[in-house]
């Protein structure tokens, strides 16, 4: 049954793969700076490459190592996966799938033509003219972005007025920018989907709670939202991944509007932090079903439903480089709460660090319990 996964990048997600693949004894072989990169540090063999994940002769390497090649980061070459994928890696999900996606305003597109509703976007040269006409289609405000390399909002810049033009297109330079419709959403929700040889399931919808971009929390299922809706989401993320070649798992973002209107924020290609929960909460976490989808092993819609209500906080660097490790001690306090760091060392002030994921048999005894770790979270908050 073992064979060996190649992953572009080297991370938490990757981390987290490998604790999974560990499980299986499912050989990972990590592309990433150095020796003890977050994944590296749970994966022990001699065959990781130090190098960058953007290096070709580095991604060939990799490929000639393993069975399947992988990403955990969507931000890669795909020039280099086309080429050897032509040569007969077996690359996951399709690099023709990470090509549409890395760039957010192709990824747009190619959702609008297969009719999943997005929020509506235009093209842009990065001129004050430009985000004139784009304000007079759009309307004001609306959201300019980055079409590549966007990360926890870096790459977005809200235009609320005109006095902005100027502000966004600093903010922005050197990148490739598009100009997208502000969706007036009253919850962000997200659904991680699984797309197999032959099938397309799906985790349940889970809301998400970002502060200054950066997803903090995330409830699963999502509160206050109906049993349709969360039926209705996990429907139109499973559409929205169904488009697109390949297997693995994709996280998928959604904007839910005052009128209950589903719209897809954005995808991404491999595993989400909005997935986290499931290592605790569900038969199958979104890591295993990656492993799973990729190397063709079975996987089972039940297993992908939630055992218990969970809430997953993520712990982000604070002033101190151990405030990390703080947050830990104390979360350790507390029942039913269980702590992921990641091995990335001193902190730097909001970097994702860790996380927390609490479960419980209701959602209210979920809130209670993790209360007092948002709490300590906000406690240097202004
Ligand atoms: P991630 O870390 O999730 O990859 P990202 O940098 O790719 O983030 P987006 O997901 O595009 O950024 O946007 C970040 C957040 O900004 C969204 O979760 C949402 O809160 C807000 N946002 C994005 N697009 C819009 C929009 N069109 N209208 C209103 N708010 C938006
Ligand atoms: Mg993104
Ligand atoms: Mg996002």
């Amino acid at each position: 049954m073992a064979r060996t996964v190649g992953v572009l990048g080297g991370g938490q997600l990757g981390r987290m793969l490998a604790e999974a693949a560990n499980l299986l004894e499912i050989k990972v072989i990590f592309l990433d700076a150095g020796d003890f990169s977050p994944a590296k540090q749970v994966a022990n063999h001699r065959d990781h490459i130090d190098g960058s994940f953007k290096d070709a002769a580095a991604v060939k390497k990799l490929a000639a190592r393993s069975d399947v090649v992988t990403i955990e980061i969507e931000h890669v070459n795909t020039e280099t996966l086309e080429q050897i994928s032509s040569e007969g890696a077996d690359v996951q999900p399709h690099w023709r799938t990470i090509r549409t996606i890395q760039d957010k305003y192709l990824q747009k597109g190619h959702l609008h033509s297969h009719n999943v509703a997005t929020a509506e976007s235009v093209p842009l040269d990065a001129s004050v003219q430009d985000l004139e006409q784009a304000s007079e289609k759009l309307g004001l405000p609306f959201m300019l972005k980055s079409r590549k390399d966007a990360y926890d909002g870096k790459g977005n810049f809200p235009v609320k007025s005109k006095d902005d033009f100027k502000l966004a297109l600093d903010a922005l330079s050197n990148k490739d920018l598009y100009a997208e419709r502000w969706a007036n959403f009253k919850m962000e929700l997200a659904v991680m989907v699984v797309k197999t040889k032959d099938q397309v399931l799906s985790f349940p919808t889970v809301e998400t709670i970002h502060e200054n971009s950066v997803c903090k929390l995330t409830y699963a299922p999502a509160r206050g939202v109906s049993a349709a809706i969360n039926e209705e989401a996990q429907e139109l993320a499973r559409k929205a991944v169904a488009c697109f070649e390949g297997k693995g798992v994709f996280g998928v973002e959604m904007f839910l509007l005052e009128d209950d209107t589903l719209l897809v924020n954005e995808i991404a290609p491999r595993p989400h932090n909005s997935g986290h929960y499931t290592i605790e909460a569900c038969p199958v976490s979104q890591y295993e079903a990656h492993l799973r989808a990729v190397l063709d092993l079975p996987l089972f819609a039940e297993d992908l439903q939630l055992r218990e209500p969970a809430i997953m906080l993520n712990i982000l660097g604070g002033d101190s480089p151990d405030s990390h490790t703080q947050f830990a001690a104390e979360a350790l306090k507390h029942r039913r709460t269980k702590v992921h760091l990641y091995g990335k060392g001193s902190a730097k002030k909001g970097r994702k660090m860790g996380h927390i994921t609490v479960t419980a048999p209701t959602m209210s005894e979920a809130e209670s319990l993790i209360q007092p770790m948002i709490n300590y979270a906000d406690k240097d908050k202004p």
